[in-house]
């Protein structure tokens, strides 16, 4: 007999999706932004003619990545150091933290700027660092929206599309000190110049990073603001943080990642900016000698991060999730996110496709609302680049969550009905 847990976490669930359905102009705003990046995929993709080569061969090399990982992380750890760069493996978020928190105290470092990252969310970097009184400014400027407004966003790629024009006016003119129009433009303008200065103030960068080779350590770092360039080059000293499944073998497979990735993110065939990053700016121009910092930053860490990756990994079954390219194409075709948005239907990693993400990183109970939320419908899985069976895998989710006892209350009485009469309905 399966024990079942307390029902607190469907209760307040519940209120949460309620909630959500009564905002209008929430559920307006994503259903705008994926019929928008619905058919920006679809024409990009019509004028794509390798998309299912990229799709095969970015499959495999991830694959094989993840049956060498050991061997690949190896390989990242020499060649950054090679390149001058220092290389941490984190165990557990805290680890990461910890480290990150004493490469910035080294520095006496007062101010960061940072560019929008699933990772560093996963781990709480901001709140770690502004509790050890480090400021952190968010330079992506949906980020920077949603940060000054105190939310989490709704959308890994538009972390603020939940918000309406005029609230965003309104928040931004409290910042930059002066009433602004609702107007985008002008909004976007008085950003740049706010961030501007940060990022010259700033004694640290922090970014994300997309993909990672492990022929050379670099880093790839997808983008269309040009804030990236900035974080990873302005400030003295650059932390690159991940989750060390990003990992392929080589340069090569890591550009096709790039390729594949971009169009599923944002429907664009390619964005503004992909840079490359191997390791802390430096210069032999005069006799040779070397010198660090030219005019990009001195020093470099790339962090890396398990954090309950590994026990993914040993998992047959959800070891698929590692696959995930945290692209969002999922997302924008899901009528559940259609409906409730990031802010209700996930937790740090969102849908269905975060489900797994949830339940090994953050725990069971987390994952229990996401997993029994999903329609099972199939759009994901239909539109993964990846070709990852995220039905498959919440279903496998919800049966390894009726074993832990976590089942709504309205399907715990199915599960009764069926044990006592043998049928759904109860009692006839
Ligand atoms: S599951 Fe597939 S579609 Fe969804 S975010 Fe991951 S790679 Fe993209």
């Amino acid at each position: 007999m399966i024990k079942m847990s307390n029902d607190s976490w469907f209760e307040e669930y519940r209120a949460k999706v309620l909630e959500a359905l009564s905002n209008e102009s929430l559920r307006k705003a994503v259903q705008e932004a994926q019929n928008r990046y619905w058919k920006a995929r679809k024409k990009t993709l019509s004028k794509t003619p390798y998309y299912e080569y990229y799709r095969k061969k970015v499959r495999e090399a991830r694959t094989w990545a993840l049956n060498h990982l050991d061997e690949l992380l190896k390989m990242v750890k020499e060649n950054v150091e090679a390149q001058g760069g220092a290389f941490y493996l984190a165990k557990t978020g805290e680890d990461a933290n910890r480290y990150i928190l004493n490469a910035l105290s080294n520095h006496d470092a007062k101010l960061v700027v940072k560019s929008k990252s699933s990772v560093t969310e996963e781990i709480d970097l901001n709140k770690y660092l502004s509790d050890h009184g480090i400021e952190v400014v968010e330079t992506d400027l949906g980020e920077f929206i949603v940060q000054v407004l105190g939310q989490k966003r709704s959308h890994p790629i538009l972390p603020a599309i939940h918000l309406r024009i005029s609230e965003i006016a309104e928040a931004i003119s409290k910042v930059v000190g002066k009433e602004l129009p609702p107007d985008p433009t002008v909004i976007a303008d008085s950003v740049r110049n706010y961030l501007r200065k940060k990022y010259f103030e700033a004694d640290a960068g922090i970014t994300g990073a997309n993909v990672i080779a492990a022929d050379t350590g670099a880093v790839y770092l997808i983008e269309n603001e040009g804030n990236i360039r900035f974080v990873s080059n302005a400030p003295p000293v650059h932390i690159a943080v991940t989750g060390m499944e990003k990992i392929v073998p080589t340069m090569e497979d890591a550009m096709d990642a790039v390729r594949l990735m971009i169009p599923n993110a944002t429907g664009q065939d390619m964005t503004a900016y992909v840079s490359i990053v191997t390791g802390p700016s430096k210069t032999s121009d005069i006799e040779l000698r070397t010198v660090m910092g030219m005019h990009g930053p001195k020093e470099y860490h790339l962090v890396l991060l398990d954090n309950g990756r590994t026990e993914m990994l040993n998992d047959p079954v959800f070891k698929e999730a590692l696959l995930c390219l945290h692209c969002g194409a999922c997302l924008n075709v899901c009528p559940v996110f259609r409906q409730l948005s990031g802010q209700v239907w996930g937790y740090k990693y969102l849908g269905g496709s975060g489900a797994p993400w949830v339940a090994f990183l953050f725990g069971w109970e987390k994952a229990a609302p996401i997993a029994y939320s999903c329609l099972m419908c199939g759009r994901c899985k239909e539109v993964c680049p990846m070709g990852i069976d995220i039905p498959g895998l919440v279903l496998k989710l919800r049966e390894r969550l009726y074993e832990r006892g976590l089942v709504p209350p309205p399907l715990k009485k199915i599960i009764d009905n069926l044990n006592k009469y043998g049928n759904p309905g109860g009692k006839h």
